[in-house]
């Protein structure tokens, strides 16, 4: 888990719901142990290719591949299963459960014994949840949460539970995390220390992350590289600096 040497391939995809384009051939590519942002004004697609890529939405046409394994028609535990982890825009926890136990909800997929095992209280069954605990510790302390294992995730302010739920993403040991609007309704501070765990992710976990994101500042101070969508369509893509002067997202971004 993390090596992070795995491409994701989006070429072509479009999604269509009733009477809409939602995504219309979209191409793009995250490079191994890097960050992509992908950015674009209200309705432009952004939510709707993440789904696409965690199995939510199938896409009409198109391919999505990531380490060169076709997932297009993958279910979403499958995908889950190759690597990638995402967080939703809004918080998708269980809030009267603990952070621990919240996080060892997402190691759910990665455990071997199982649930009659565990009922049976065998040797191995013991050793491996010990070995999850472990884990589940170690991500908690590396998003900043290890003093709150205990405390009911509904109880926290809203920018520590955001962290629950990064935590709780990098519990799935993902090769590829995707991170919807990780920084929505936070306040400067909050801001800061998500971007800095951002950057951590990157850098010291080897996990290549493709985000959304509309705070532009902090996409500038991110991402490798953008792709930037509009009604849909990719209308510009590439290293941060080019795309915030490109002609066609200046006129997406005010409206002309
Ligand atoms: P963004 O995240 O960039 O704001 P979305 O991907 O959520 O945009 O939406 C893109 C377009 O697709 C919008 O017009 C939205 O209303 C539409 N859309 C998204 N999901 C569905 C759905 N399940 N059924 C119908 N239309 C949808
Ligand atoms: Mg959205």
């Amino acid at each position: 888990a993390g090596t992070g040497v795995s491409p994701l391939e989006v070429r072509e995809v479009t999604v269509r719901f009733a009477g809409l384009t939602a995504l219309d051939a979209v191409s793009l590519t995250v490079e191994p142990g890097t960050v992509h942002a992908i950015i674009g004004p209200n309705g432009a697609g952004k939510s709707t290719c993440f789904n696409v890529l965690s199995g939510v939405y199938t896409a009409s046409s198109g391919s999505v591949r990531f380490g060169g394994v076709e997932l297009t028609t993958l279910p979403a535990h499958k995908i889950a299963a190759l690597g990638i982890a995402r967080t939703f825009q809004n918080i998708a926890l269980s809030a009267r459960l603990s952070v621990r136990d919240n996080l060892l909800l997402g190691r759910h997929r990665l455990t071997r014994a199982g649930f009659v095992a565990a009922g049976l209280r065998l040797p191995s069954a013991r050793r491996e949840a010990a070995r999850h605990l472990a884990r589940v510790e170690e991500i908690a302390a590396f998003v900043g949460l290890a003093g709150r294992l205990a405390t009911p995730v509904g109880l926290l302010p809203y920018g520590v539970q955001k962290r629950v739920e990064l935590a709780r993403a990098l519990c799935m040991e993902p090769r590829l995390l995707l991170l919807d609007e990780p920084v929505a309704g936070m306040n400067g501070g909050e801001r800061a220390e998500m971007a800095g765990l951002i950057v951590a992710i990157k850098e010291s976990l080897g996990i290549s992350v493709l985000l959304v994101e509309h705070d532009m500042g902090m996409v500038m101070r991110l991402a490798d590289t953008v792709t930037v969508l509009d009604f849909g369509r990719r209308i510009a893509g590439g290293p941060p600096e080019e795309v915030q002067r490109d002609p066609a997202v200046i006129r997406a971004y005010l409206g002309a």
